[in-house]
C-alpha cells in the first residue's frame, strides 16, 4: 500500500488568494475527499476513514509528533497545508478581524475617545451573532443590556406609538451602524424595534453591559502606573558590575542544567563574600533551535527588571562558543525540588508562593511583559525562602493592546488560545497561575497527558472537566477556575481591577500583602543555606557529556 505521506500534496495559499477563504476549512487539515485510509498506532489497527475526514489537525496545531500512522488503502485525493502557512493565515485572520472590529468601534461616539489598546481589548470580546430576514433583534419596550454593531446586512428601525395599530418605519441601518448603545450606560428599556431586513441575513457584533464594564474602567491607569525610578536604580546596580570580566570569575559548582547549557555558582575572585549564578548558553544550540530573538529579549527584560520577585541579571558576556549571564544566586533551590520531596503543599504554603508570583506578574504585566513559562522549576527560593522568577527565555514585551503568536511554554501550563493559535497576551500568564496553584496543592498539574498532544487535548476540554481532589479548598478551587477560564478576557486579573482582583479574592483573605512586599512575612519553608557557597539545596550534575560546542562567530549576538 502507498504511504499517506507519498500521496500528500502540499498546498500553501496566501490571504491574497481569494479562494483561500472558501477553502479555508478544508485546508487547515488533511482531508480525504475520495478514497479510504487506515489509522494505526504502533502497528495496531485503529480504524478506517473515508469521505470528508479531517486528519492530522493536532499535529498542525501543536507542532508535535504524530500519534498515529495513516496509510492509504485505495487511491486518495488530499488537501494539505503546511503548519507554518496555517499559522500565518491564523495570525493574519486574527489581526485582520481585530483591526476591522477596532475600526468599527472607533466610529461609535461612546467609544471614539477611548485609547487604542482599550478598543483592541473590547474588539477581542465582541461576539458575532446572526439573524434571519424578519427576526426582531431588539423589541421596543423590552429590557436589554446588549449593544450591537452591524457588520453585514441591513436592519429596519420601527416604532409603535401608543394608540397606533401599525409599527411606524423610522429608517434603515446598515454595515458600521450601531444600536442599543444606551444599554451599556445602564438605560436598558428599548425604545424601538430593530428588525433584520436582508434576505441573506444580518450579522452583528455584540457586547453586553457586564463584559463592557468589566473591561473599560481603570485599564489604562493599571497599565501605566509604574514609575521609571526603578529602572534608574537598576542601572546603578548594573553599573557596579561594569568592569567585571569573565576571567574575574571562579566557578565553584553546577546549580542546574537548562535548555542551552549549565548554570554555575561563581564568585568574583577579588570578593569571595558574595556568590552569583552564571548561566552559560551554547551559541550553536541557540542558532539551531532559532532562539536568538528569545535570548536577546531575555537579556533585555531581566537586565532591566527591578523587582524582588524576579532574579536580577547584572551583566552579560560572550565568547566564541557561549553567551553568559551573571545573575544573583538563589541558594534555597528550586520550588520544584521541594514540591517533589514533600508531595504537595498545604493551602497557606501555596498561598505564599502564589502571592510571590502574583507580585512578579504585577511588575511584569504593568509593563506589558508576558512571562509565558510559569512552572515550579522556574521558581527559585532565596536564602530566606522567598520565591523569585527565573528563566525569561520566553518572556516578551508586547506593544500595548497587541497579541503575540509564538507557540511556547511547557505543555502542562500552556493556555488554550496558545494551542489554538488565536494569539495570546498577558492573560495566558493568569491561566498558568491557576495551573501552578493546582500543582502546588496536589503535586500534579490539572492537565496532564502521557504525551504533549494528549495534554493539549485535555487542556482544550477546559478546567470544568477536571476533577478537583478534596484537599483543594472551595476558595482555592474557585480562584483556580476563575484563572483558568477558556476565554482569556474572562480570566481574573485581566479585567477591570487588573491583578488586584486576584489579591482581593477570598482565598487571599487575611493574607499580609504588605508583609510580603516589605519582606517581614515569615516564609512557610525556611531553607538551610549555611554560606554564600552552600549548594546543598541543588541536585548534583555530572560534567557535560557532549563536551564543548563548535565555535560560532557569525555575529548574530553582537548586541548581547
Ligand atoms: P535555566 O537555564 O534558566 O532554566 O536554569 C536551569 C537551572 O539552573 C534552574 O532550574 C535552576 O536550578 C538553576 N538556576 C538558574 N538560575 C539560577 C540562579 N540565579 N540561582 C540559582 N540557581 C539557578
Amino acid at each position: 500500500m502507498p504511504k499517506f505521506s507519498k500521496l500528500l500534496k502540499l498546498f500553501c495559499l496566501s490571504s491574497q488568494n481569494l479562494k483561500w477563504k472558501k477553502l479555508w476549512n478544508l485546508l487547515i487539515f488533511y482531508l480525504t475527499n475520495e478514497g479510504r485510509v487506515e489509522v494505526s498506532r504502533e502497528g495496531k489497527y485503529l480504524s478506517t476513514l473515508s469521505g470528508a475526514k479531517v486528519l492530522g489537525e493536532l499535529a498542525i496545531l501543536y507542532n508535535c509528533q504524530r500519534t498515529a500512522t495513516i496509510t492509504a488503502i485505495t487511491e486518495c485525493k488530499l488537501w494539505a497545508i503546511e503548519r507554518q502557512c496555517f499559522q500565518t493565515i491564523m495570525m493574519r485572520t486574527g489581526l485582520i478581524r481585530q483591526a476591522e472590529y477596532t475600526d468599527f468601534l472607533k466610529s461609535v461616539p461612546i467609544f471614539k475617545n477611548l485609547p487604542e489598546d482599550t478598543l483592541i481589548k473590547i474588539s477581542d470580546v465582541l461576539e458575532e451573532t446572526y439573524y434571519q430576514m424578519g427576526d426582531y433583534i431588539v423589541r421596543q419596550g423590552a429590557r436589554g443590556d446588549t449593544f450591537f454593531i452591524i457588520s453585514k446586512g441591513q436592519v429596519r428601525v420601527t416604532i409603535k406609538q401608543e394608540d397606533a395599530q401599525e409599527e411606524k418605519f423610522i429608517r434603515t441601518l446598515s454595515k458600521g451602524d450601531f444600536f442599543g448603545e444606551k444599554a451599556l450606560q445602564g438605560d436598558d428599556l428599548r425604545t424601538a424595534n430593530i428588525i433584520c431586513n436582508s434576505a441573506d441575513g444580518v450579522t452583528c457584533l455584540v457586547i453586553d453591559r457586564e463584559t463592557f464594564n468589566q473591561l473599560i474602567s481603570n485599564l489604562d491607569e493599571i497599565r501605566h502606573r509604574y514609575d521609571d525610578e526603578g529602572t534608574l536604580e537598576r542601572k546603578k546596580i548594573n553599573e557596579q558590575f561594569r568592569d567585571v570580566s569573565l576571567s574575574d570569575l571562579r566557578v565553584l559548582a553546577t546549580l542546574g542544567v537548562g535548555g542551552f547549557g549549565r548554570v554555575e555558582l561563581v564568585q568574583i575572585i577579588s570578593d569571595p563574600s558574595r556568590s552569583f549564578a552564571l548561566k552559560q548558553m551554547k551559541k550553536s544550540q541557540i542558532v539551531e533551535t532559532r532562539q536568538q530573538q528569545h535570548i536577546m529579549s531575555e537579556k533585555e527584560i531581566m537586565g532591566e527588571a527591578n523587582c524582588q520577585f524576579i532574579v536580577k541579571l547584572y551583566k552579560t558576556f560572550k565568547d566564541k562558543k557561549y553567551l553568559y549571564m551573571l545573575m544573583e544566586s538563589c541558594l534555597g533551590g528550586e520550588l520544584w525540588t521541594i514540591l517533589r520531596d514533600k508531595g504537595n503543599f498545604d493551602d497557606s504554603t501555596t498561598r505564599f508562593y502564589t502571592a510571590c508570583v502574583v507580585e512578579a506578574f504585577d511588575y511584569l504585566h504593568s509593563r506589558n511583559i508576558i512571562y509565558r513559562d510559569l512552572k515550579p522549576e522556574n521558581l527559585l527560593l532565596d536564602e530566606r525562602g522567598y520565591v523569585k522568577l527565573v528563566d525569561f527565555g520566553f518572556a516578551k514585551k508586547l506593544q500595548s493592546g497587541r497579541k503575540t503568536w509564538t507557540f511556547c511554554g511547557t505543555p502542562e501550563y500552556v493556555a488554550p488560545e496558545v494551542i489554538l493559535n488565536r494569539g495570546h497576551d498577558i492573560s495566558a500568564d493568569y491561566w498558568s497561575l491557576g495551573v501552578l496553584m493546582f500543582e502546588l496543592l496536589t503535586g500534579t498539574p490539572p492537565f496532564t497527558g502521557s504525551d504533549p498532544m494528549r495534554t493539549y487535548n485535555i487542556i482544550l476540554k477546559g478546567i470544568d472537566a477536571i476533577e478537583f481532589p478534596r484537599n483543594i479548598t472551595r476558595n482555592a478551587s474557585n480562584l483556580i477556575k476563575k484563572l483558568c477560564r477558556d476565554n482569556p478576557a474572562e480570566r481574573l486579573g485581566y479585567q477591570r481591577g487588573g491583578i488586584s482582583e486576584i489579591q482581593k479574592h477570598k482565598w487571599f483573605d487575611g493574607f499580609y500583602w504588605e508583609g510580603l512586599q516589605n519582606r517581614s512575612l515569615e516564609p512557610p519553608i525556611l531553607p538551610t543555606v549555611k554560606s554564600s557557597t552552600d549548594t546543598t539545596n541543588f541536585d548534583d550534575y555530572p560534567p557535560d557529556p557532549d563536551g564543548p560546542p563548535p565555535d560560532d562567530a557569525t555575529g548574530w549576538d553582537k548586541d548581547f
